[in-house]
């Protein structure tokens, strides 16, 4: 069982330490764009509390993060303006997950057709 690195890159975002283009922030989540975008829009939505991936995030969150995670997702679409047209949420958990950052993140893609699946 791993425990959470409160070195991680978007621990340090969540401390100001290093800097973020935000999208949206409120007690519980963060919102920003993704500094390497793979889609002509590529948010990120993180929680504010240490949780490593979705799966410890679920085990240990209580209902109300858990709630204000999801909702912030809907939120955030919202505010780049793609939820008509659409778009695509994944999150990438652990080493065959293909996971880099050990801090919770969903990805938002939007803005373009996204294309096949899992590449
Ligand atoms: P994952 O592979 O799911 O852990 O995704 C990590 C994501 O974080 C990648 O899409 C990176 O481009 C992104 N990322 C890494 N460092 C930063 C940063 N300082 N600001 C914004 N996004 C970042």
């Amino acid at each position: 069982i791993m425990s959470y690195d409160k070195n991680n890159i978007f621990a340090k975002i969540l401390r100001g330490e290093i800097p973020c283009k935000k999208i949206y922030e409120n007690d519980y989540v963060l919102s920003f764009h993704d500094i390497n975008p793979q889609k002509k829009i590529h948010a990120l939505v993180i929680p504010k509390g240490e949780y490593i991936d979705l799966d410890d995030f679920n085990k240990k969150a209580s209902d109300k993060e858990i709630a204000e995670f999801h909702k912030a997702v809907s939120h955030v679409s919202g505010l780049l303006g793609v939820t008509d047209k659409g778009y695509r949420v994944l999150s990438n958990i652990g080493s065959d997950g293909g996971q880099e950052v050990p801090h919770l993140h969903f990805h938002i893609f939007a803005g373009e057709k996204i294309g096949k699946m899992v590449a």
